[in-house]
């Protein structure tokens, strides 16, 4: 995923203190897209603004992420594209933060000699203070330390100003799992919970500022508290599902989703909380990476799949109806064809609703990039197209179902087609054409688009919850009209 955040910059001026503008763009999880937004914010105390063009800005940060290679192939590809920018603007500073910055530190800044800063997560604070030494006094620095969890400070979301009503919330960073693909437990480091008085009084304060849903983030939600209380309970912090049950108590909060998490850390109380708390959402991104127990071993998941399948059987008998996903790493090193027809047995049998499915290719610095990849590319490509055939075909069963029900929505905001329309409209939000036509989702999350006559609707509609009949079934989301509000 790759985004950019916009605005334009028509109103800068020209004295030292002036308005700055800092282009952003964010690649990879959505924690980087956390972490972006967190960015913007510092920044913004600094007097820079987001902007979408390139040319205009006095800062670029690209947030990058090191999970899959294509997204490290287009961070090089960005910076090479940036090179004449900072040749005709000195004055531009250049910046990657995210994975790959954690991951390759000074070696990126020995790399690419038009680039000023290299930033690891932990040292997001510290962007505003790098950026103002690389501006003033072409101050080159790698900051890629580790913060020691004891003297952690998360970041707080701030209460959106822009009419938002559903906000990221980080409960904790990092991972203690190294499982053998993936290079996240050396670029987040090991896992630190964010207190939950402080999660609370954070969600608190997002309600108050007409937040209506939150995602509770983290690289594995599931294993919340443990790096305070053990497995066995301890200094009195709540697991997982105790966080649920008191972010489910803050008043306005109507929705609760959270993103991602290890099948082993699937507790049993957290399986119950489904069934107990309405507001948490029947949503659960569960990544399973393969079907079979071989390479599941060789991938170090710690993960057996009859135990993944039982776990699943209880989450839809206490919440019929749960949309469920995951991932899949396809050509593992060394996975035969019976592994790959193992995956798509568990396809099959647990029938997601969605699924994320990538070749395997190896990231430095991984144990699996130890290993020989001995998956030819033409046998990865044709298993990836055998799960994606084979989902698509579930997909489109589940979302049939949808047809002619009436749903619950949570309207955010205009469509994305609707918004186009008049973002390319001098009269943003009025009229374009047509009547306005607003997006929101189901519990499940999925988008669903409502058109309508009522003109004040994308001023009045955005935070409230209703009920829509689903007129017409897309590929991954619904039409529908209004019937009332809840
Ligand atoms: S659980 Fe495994 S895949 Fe997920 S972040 Fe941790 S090491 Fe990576």
């Amino acid at each position: 995923m790759s985004t950019a955040t916009t605005t334009s910059p028509s109103d800068a001026q020209a004295t030292t203190d002036r308005q700055r503008f800092v282009y952003m763009e964010t690649m990879g999880c959505q924690m980087n897209v956390y972490d972006t937004e967190r960015m913007g914010e510092t920044l913004a105390a600094e007097r820079y603004a987001p902007t979408d063009d390139r040319t205009a800005a006095d800062l670029i940060v690209i947030n990058t992420c090191s999970v899959r290679e294509k997204s490290e192939h287009k961070m090089i590809s960005l910076l090479g594209k940036l090179r004449p920018l900072k040749e005709h603007n000195p004055e531009l500073v250049l910046a990657v933060s995210g994975c790959v910055a954690q991951q390759e530190g000074e070696r990126l800044l020995k790399k690419v000699p038009h680039l000023d800063l290299v930033l690891g997560p932990d040292q997001i604070p510290e962007l505003p203070r790098l950026v103002r030494e690389a501006r003033d006094a072409h101050a080159r620095a790698a900051a890629v330390d580790f913060v020691h969890r004891r003297d952690y400070q998360f970041a707080e979301a701030q209460a959106p100003t822009d009419g938002r009503v559903t906000s990221f919330v980080t409960v904790m960073k990092g991972c203690n799992k190294f499982c053998a693909f993936c290079i996240v437990p050396s670029t987040r480091g090991r896992e630190v919970s964010k207190p939950s008085e402080a999660v609370v009084a954070e969600v608190a304060r997002l309600a108050d500022a007409g937040v209506r849903e939150v995602t509770l983030l983290g690289q594995n939600v599931n294993s919340y508290g443990l790096d305070k209380r053990g497995r066995h309970g301890g200094d009195g912090e709540v697991d997982f599902a105790g966080l649920i049950a008191k972010v489910a108590a803050v008043p306005g909060m109507e929705r609760i989703r959270f993103t991602t998490s290890h099948p082993m850390d699937c507790s049993d109380s957290l399986i119950e909380a489904f069934g107990t708390t309405p507001e948490l959402m029947p949503w659960f991104h569960l990544p399973i990476q393969s079907g079979s127990e071989r390479v599941l071993r060789m991938m170090r998941r710690r993960t057996v799949v009859e135990d993944y399948v039982a776990r699943i059987q209880r989450l839809e008998t206490v919440r019929p109806g749960i949309a469920m996903s995951t991932d899949i790493i396809v050509g593992f090193p060394g996975e035969t064809e019976e592994d790959h027809a193992q995956t798509l047995e568990l396809l099959e049998r647990v029938r997601y609703s969605t699924i994320f499915a990538f070749m395997y290719s190896p990231r430095p610095g991984t144990a699996a990039a130890r290993i020989d990849d001995d998956i030819p590319l033409p046998t990865k490509k044709r298993r990836l197209h055998e799960i994606q055939a084979l989902q698509n075909g579930i997909t489109a069963d589940w979302m049939a179902t949808f047809a002619g029900r009436e749903v619950q929505v949570l309207f955010e905001g205009p469509s994305t087609q609707y918004a186009r329309g008049a973002a390319s409209n001098s009269l943003a939000k009025r009229p374009v054409g047509g009547p306005p036509q607003l997006m929101g989702r189901t519990p499940e999350n999925i988008k669903v688009n409502v058109e309508t006559h009522d003109f004040y609707a994308l001023r009045d509609w955005p935070g409230r919850l209703a009920r829509v009949r689903i007129d017409e079934v897309g590929r991954h989301s619904l039409n529908g009209s209004l019937i009332g509000f809840d």
